[in-house]
């Protein structure tokens, strides 16, 4: 009996002694991972509006030094992008330009049109052809038209290339996948719902780029991306307003939301008064607030440099 006691105490103390060496090679493991996941961090740079209207514009850098450009904004922005781009290097690795629409394509174009010195390695875009912006938004066709004066002129015509759906591009250790195209089909709200939507993968962390999706393309996420769409970061349709519906936020479920939106835009207020204006803009941010969404980074407040 006596010795039997001994022996139960005797096993109870390697127990322990197991229990603590596990514990110490699981604290050992998850401190190897956080430090190599520091050490691959990436920048992204939300950019602020430099006029009064809406825009969009992201630089991302990676650990090794590579510059991805989203968009840019409009002729307006085209200073603040470059200086932006200029304290990462000066040099363009990849540009998404996500639609033609001149508050994202603006930058590209003035670069271009004003022959600004700029290292751009690759552009990829997504653009239903000319006649199509033609028949469906002859008003605002003017813009794809010039998307395309653009990205056809001599200087970078053999760096353009129109992405697939489904594709995946890999620059160190960050993916961006192609999850969404131009939509022929859809031929409401034209330019917007034949936007590009990317998924960007790097650290365990998924960023998801709606540009200006609209709720019909958005539907045709849902319908065919589904789980895909889980992110922690997005960045909200259309300026954060009349872009994708709730149901889209749902699935996407994101921890924090880059709006790339101006002052009046965020209270919808046109000068007249927070929310009087006719923008869906507080709507969305309840839906947000009903996700517990932990941080909104508006562009509104300034250049936002995130790690990620
Ligand atoms: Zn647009």
């Amino acid at each position: 009996m006596q010795k039997s006691k001994q022996e139960n105490k005797t096993n109870i103390k390697k127990l322990i002694i197991i229990l603590i060496i596990a514990l110490l090679i699981i604290l050992l493991i998850i401190g190897i991972k956080n430090l190599l996941a520091k050490d691959n961090k990436i920048e992204l740079i939300q950019m602020s509006p430099q006029s009064q209207s809406q825009m969009m514009g992201y630089l991302i850098k990676t650990k090794q030094g590579k510059v991805i450009a989203i968009d840019g904004g409009t002729v307006a922005d085209t200073e603040n992008f470059i200086k932006n781009v200029n304290d990462l290097g000066g040099k363009i690795d990849i540009w998404f330009i996500t639609h033609p629409h001149k508050d994202h394509a603006g930058v590209l174009n003035s670069v271009i049109e004003q022959n600004i010195d700029l290292n751009i390695e690759k552009i990829y875009y997504t653009a239903n052809d000319l006649s199509w912006y033609l028949e469906y938004d002859p008003e605002r066709a003017y813009e794809a038209e010039n998307f395309y004066k653009t990205i056809n002129n001599s200087k970078i015509k053999d760096k353009v290339e129109e992405v697939a759906l489904n594709q995946i591009i890999n620059i160190d250790n960050v993916s961006f996948e192609i999850i969404g195209v131009k939509n022929p089909e859809i031929t409401v709200n034209p330019f917007n719902n034949s936007s590009m939507v990317i998924k960007l993968k790097v650290n365990e962390k998924q960023v998801l780029f709606l540009a200006d999706t609209g709720a019909e393309s958005g539907k045709k996420l849902l319908e065919t991306q589904g789980d895909k769409l889980k992110s922690d970061i997005v960045q909200m349709a259309h300026h954060g307003q009349a872009g994708v519906t709730e149901e889209v936020y749902k699935k996407i479920n994101p921890k924090i939301c880059l709006w790339p939106t101006p002052d009046w835009l965020w209270d919808n207020d046109p000068g007249t008064g927070y929310n009087t204006g006719p923008y869906k803009t507080i709507e969305t941010r309840n839906w947000m607030e009903t996700l517990n969404v932990k941080q909104n980074i508006i562009a509104k407040d300034g250049d936002i440099n995130l790690e990620i």
